[in-house]
């Protein structure tokens, strides 16, 4: 590829002087220093618009967001997990553990299945944050939260049980942050059969009178130079 030739740019004698460029470059600062103080005297928590004042002011979180994880309840305030371990096994930072468990007498209402989880860990410094367990969890029990300040001093506590995924699904009810329920993928119908099998056998009687139309064009082109020839002599 050719280059391009280097022109060298002819400067003005205000700019050869700087002191016009100074003046602007000084006029341009002045004008957003002016902006700024004047913004920080607005009411409100997003008072300068160049910065985001955090922790009081905080972006709006997009609903396909994955923070935190939590356990979900339906409307009766039962669990939805049954303990099936699908989440753990489409993991892959293999940092969920569930153990599987009946419900104790009496306590049936407390869930939605004929079975529970007696018990369930994530452990958050292993989590890449994927989704998948969401998706792999057949009763929408597991769901990633908007939850994003995640930091701990001591490790162990980054471990969530049973307990802590609860208590992060009351919290974000009651803060109304609860995810919108995911958008089921629309599926076209799939073609009649009969309708396909006549569609397949037409196209391939298609294609056999192509061939044979392909064939047959030399063998009559041929005729007709043959014809030709004859009519000169
Ligand atoms: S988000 Fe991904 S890495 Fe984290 S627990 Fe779920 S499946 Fe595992
Ligand atoms: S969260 Fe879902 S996938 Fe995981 S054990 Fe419970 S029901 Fe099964």
């Amino acid at each position: 590829m050719p280059r391009r030739p280097i022109v060298k740019k002819e400067y003005t004698l205000g700019e050869r002087v700087y002191l016009v460029e100074i003046a602007k470059g000084l006029r341009l600062t002045w004008k957003h220093f002016t902006f700024n103080v004047r913004a920080s005297f607005r009411k409100g928590p997003h008072t300068v618009p160049t910065c985001w004042q955090y922790p009081e002011d905080r972006r709006e979180i997009a609903p396909i967001f994955r923070g935190a994880h939590m356990l979900q309840l339906n409307d009766k305030g039962q669990e939805l997990c049954v303990g099936c371990g699908m989440c753990a096994r489409a993991c892959p930072a293999k940092c969920i553990t569930v153990k599987r468990g009946k419900p104790a007498e009496g306590e049936e209402d407390k869930y939605a299945g004929k079975t529970m989880c007696a018990s369930f860990e994530v452990d958050m410094l292993r989590c890449i944050f994927c989704g998948n367990c969401e998706k792999a969890c057949p009763k929408g029990a597991l769901v990633l939260g908007q939850d994003y300040e995640l930091a701990e001093y001591e490790p162990e506590k980054c471990i969530y049980d049973k307990e802590r995924l609860l208590a992060n699904f009351q919290r974000a009810k009651a803060e109304g942050r609860l995810k919108p329920p995911p958008k089921p993928i629309p599926v076209d119908a799939p073609p009649p059969k009969k309708k396909a099998a006549a569609g397949k056998a037409a196209k391939a009687s298609a294609s056999e009178k192509a061939a044979k139309g392909k064939a047959a064009a030399p063998k009559e082109a041929k005729k007709k130079d043959d014809k030709a020839d004859k009519a000169k002599e």
